[in-house]
């Protein structure tokens, strides 16, 4: 599949291609541009070309488009969600789901352009002001593999409709199911170059767009270490930037909650896209006195999973995205073996043979008696596995809730209305869930603090995100 740039399809300068592998069979599906940084510079000029044009048009117009374009991914959400499936791994349902959650956002903000007004200042006889919302001009927007479509649409749904124009770089992993969407856009009569797709490396393609001085922000969801990277050389051009850098979200689940809905939350929150969600369950605490029956009924649920080819029928988990990341939890799980940091009650290990042979599976692992200070619950588990860890009362729970880095979301468990006072108040987080975990519809603002990063998306927030206020002052 090739790039997109002023609304056509385009081949790297270079001439060089990246092969796309279906995570679930190792095998190649297609292959994509690996773009250069004179592809970004072009898609840049492009973009700034459009924004002329762009935001000149009325929010409600431009709200119209996104409209438009949602209705035509509804249409072709089976192939789309098929396409997903197969670069990403993820089962068909939660494909379709992920379409369908792309579709609703650019409704979303289709519904709430009239909400780009501003405001009027008297100030009696030094004048009146008038305060405008601005766009900022060619944004960039950089994006993971584990959610590909939603994080597109957080993205492209607040910038465009506030009159921005976009280079977007897609995850080298996953780049078919974003290219397929740009075309989707651009048929949508969405004005060429308002909408330029890069492919390519993170080093390379990446890099050239933050660095590229007519880029006014940058938009980035990933791991700390690029997002710091990418921070500084942002602000080496003054750049905005919004940076979602993940979590290790606690779930803590009181002795007066229900324990079977708790324990259904709990798998969904770790299992659902083999783990690899920003906002997964990653450190799970119970409360001492219901700890015994919840793990064993836990453990049950977790083996009754069935893993596979998420193309395939009745599928609860695909394999992970890639070598790379299926490494990253097996090392992690080796050394907690190794140190006796943590005890494997079911899982942990590859799944390498049979019909799970030349896939990327991990085997859905539930680890207790975890201790203090492994890397288990110190690091973001990007992956199937459930560390868990009891604790005597709420104060402890909350203590060690927010004994992170992190600070991207959190859920408690309980029918108790001060206990949910209490977490709310008292746990570092961007969104704290109450008998619920994952859920983010696009009317809820998104983000976190701490490590987890700067800025929020999704919601009317997010348009704060994507523009700056301009005033006329009338000296009458
Ligand atoms: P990265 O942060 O490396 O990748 C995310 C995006 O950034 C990709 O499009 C990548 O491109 C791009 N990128 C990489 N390096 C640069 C750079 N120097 N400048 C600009 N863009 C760059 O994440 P990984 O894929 O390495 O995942 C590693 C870990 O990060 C995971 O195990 C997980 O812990 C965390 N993570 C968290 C996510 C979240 O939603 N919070 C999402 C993804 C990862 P390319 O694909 O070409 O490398």
């Amino acid at each position: 599949m090739l790039m997109r740039i002023g609304g056509k399809e385009s081949a790297s300068l270079d001439e060089a291609w990246t092969e796309v592998e279906n995570p679930a069979t190792g095998e190649v599906i297609d292959r994509i541009p690996a773009g250069s940084p004179d592809d970004v510079a072009r898609a840049v000029d492009t973009a700034e070309a459009a924004f002329r044009t762009w935001k000149k048009k009325t929010p409600r117009d431009r709200g119209m488009i996104l409209f438009h374009a949602a209705q035509n991914v509804r249409q072709q959400h089976k192939d789309l969600a098929r396409l997903l499936t197969m670069e990403q791994g993820k089962p068909l349902t939660e494909s379709i789901d992920e379409v369908r959650g792309f579709a609703n956002i650019l409704e979303f903000y289709a519904g709430i352009s009239a909400q780009l007004s501003g405001d009027t200042i008297r100030l009696g006889a030094a004048g009146d002001c008038m305060v405008v919302r601005e766009p900022l001009g060619v944004c960039g927007a950089i994006i993971p593999w584990n959610m590909p479509v939603l994080i597109m649409g957080w993205k492209i749904g607040p910038a465009l409709l506030a009159g921005n124009t976009l280079v977007l770089k897609p995850a080298s992993t996953t780049s078919l199911t974003n290219l397929q969407l740009g075309k989707i856009l651009d048929e949508s009569s969405l004005p060429p170059g308002v909408l330029n797709i890069v492919t390519g490396s993170g080093n390379s393609v990446g890099e050239a767009l933050v660095k590229h001085p007519s880029v006014r922000k940058i938009s980035f969801t990933g791991n700390i270490a690029t997002g710091l990277r990418i921070r500084d050389l942002a602000h080496q051009s003054l750049k905005a930037v919004t940076l979602e850098l993940g979590g290790s979200d606690p779930m803590i689940v009181m002795n007066d909650a229900d324990i079977d809905k708790a324990v259904e939350g709990a798998v969904r929150g770790r299992f659902y896209n083999a783990g690899q969600t920003c906002t997964a369950v990653k450190r799970l605490y119970l409360h001492e006195k219901i700890a015994g029956p919840f793990v064993l009924k836990l453990k049950a649920r977790i083996e009754s999973l069935r893993i596979g080819n998420g193309l395939e029928p009745a599928i609860d988990m695909g394999p992970m995205n890639s070598p790379m990341q299926r490494e990253r939890i097996e090392k992690i799980i080796d050394e907690a073996r190794d140190t006796n940091s943590g005890t494997i009650l079911t899982g942990g290990c590859p799944m390498k043979e049979g019909s799970y042979k030349q896939g990327y599976f991990y085997s859905p692992t539930l680890v207790t008696d975890v201790t203090t200070g492994s890397r288990l619950v110190t690091e973001e588990l990007f992956g199937p596995v459930l560390p868990v860890m009891t604790v005597p009362d709420l104060e402890t729970a909350i203590s060690e809730a927010n004994n992170t880095r992190f600070g991207l979301g959190a859920s408690i468990w309980t029918s108790n209305l001060a206990t949910t006072k209490r977490a709310f108040d008292e746990i570092r987080a961007g969104i704290i869930w109450v008998n619920r975990h994952l859920t983010v519809p696009p009317e809820v603002p998104f983000g976190g603090t701490n490590e987890s990063g700067i800025g929020r998306e999704n919601g009317h927030h997010a348009l704060d995100q994507y523009s700056e206020t301009k005033t006329l002052f009338l000296g009458w």
